[in-house]
């Protein structure tokens, strides 16, 4: 009994001492094997030798074993709460270094360049007119004298949603019909919106994109109104001595309509090679027209004693010629080097 009890004093002492050694958690993980493992680990073997004792020593032998298996596990957990939870000393914090850079939000170039253009039209007297962006096909086309079958409905790839006949609208056209059914004239407002069609995107074309559009109703106005408003709008926008021509053209919601074109911004009319004009020296910017009386009879305006102007244009569009950008599709892949360079400062 006697060379038992020297046995576990001698363990005991042992394993504090390798104890005081440990520096890591592997360490103390090789520790906690040896004494404790399922066969061979010191203390398993002690409790395997009580069988080799006598009856009345078996119990007084069996505590002492007991004793030291407490104090080893207790040991064990002290040193590892120990090593979890010693952290190296925070760096002291230096108040005098300079800070983080934050970038805030800044509107996206397109919606800069739709303000602007919104800034010119509510300083000449527009007010700025919104609708819904999924239609009927009553209002993206036959009240504004797209009958079905019309063949004009063919050059816009509309997209269709599967219920009814709601649709993507294909421009922002269908909200004169909207404002003209609720006011009387006079009318004078812009609807700026995204407008959806079925495009592969390209260089020029893109199957989302914002358009602007204006309608003037009321009594006595002329196409001279019109060309006199587009001269303004078109020298503010680009702030330039712009020439201005109007090429006969056809909407079905206009009659006469013209095709506007403006001088090339990017080249002045002045190289033959020019990618922006391909060399023509101008730029097709706007499609406009007289309201067709038959669109002022559908909203029952009578069309004896109102006349109006209506005209319409590609806000993306317009910006690249603005900002001298190449590609379309740059305005929607979302680069920051590219976005960032239009957000003042
Ligand atoms: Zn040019």
């Amino acid at each position: 009994m006697k060379d038992f009890k020297d046995r576990i004093n001698h363990i005991k002492t042992e394993f504090d001492a390798s104890l005081e050694q440990v520096k890591n958690k592997e360490a103390l993980q090789d520790i906690r094997n040896l004494y404790l493992s399922r066969k061979k680990g010191k203390i398993t073997l002690l409790f395997n030798d009580l069988a080799g004792l006598e009856g009345k020593q078996k119990p007084e032998a069996g505590k002492l074993i007991n004793a030291l298996k407490t104090h080893v596990l207790k040991s064990l957990d002290e040193k590892s709460t120990e090593a979890g939870t010693k952290r190296e000393k925070p760096a002291p914090v230096d108040l005098t270094l300079p800070g983080h850079k934050t970038w805030w939000g800044a509107p996206h170039p397109v919606l800069i360049f739709k303000q602007e253009i919104e800034n010119i039209f509510t300083s000449m007297g527009f007010s700025i007119a919104d609708g819904p962006e999924i239609e009927t096909d009553y209002y993206n086309f036959e009240a504004l004298n797209f009958p079905p079958h019309h063949p004009a409905r063919d050059d816009w790839d509309t997209l269709y949603l599967d219920k009814g006949d709601l649709l993507l609208r294909t421009h922002t056209s269908p909200v004169q019909i909207r404002v003209m059914e609720k006011q009387k004239p006079p009318i004078r407002i812009v609807i700026p919106g995204r407008v959806y069609r079925k495009e592969t995107s390209d260089p020029t074309h893109l199957p989302m994109f914002y358009q602007i559009e204006g309608l003037v109703v009321d009594k006595d106005i002329t196409f001279s109104h019109l060309k006199g408003t587009l001269e303004v709008f078109l020298r503010r926008l680009f702030n330039e001595n712009l020439e201005i021509r109007f090429r006969p053209s056809f909407f079905p919601f206009t009659e006469p309509s013209a095709e506007v074109d403006m001088n090339c911004t990017v080249c002045k009319r002045q190289d033959p090679d020019c990618r922006v004009c391909g060399g023509s020296g101008w730029i097709e910017i706007l499609g406009a027209g007289m309201v067709d009386p038959q669109v002022l009879k559908n909203v029952s305006i009578n069309p004896e004693e109102y006349s109006g102007f209506a005209f319409g244009m590609g806000i993306d569009r317009t910006a690249m010629f603005a900002y001298r950008i190449p590609d379309m599709r740059l305005f929607y892949e979302n680069d920051l080097r590219f976005i960032r360079q239009f957000s003042k400062k």
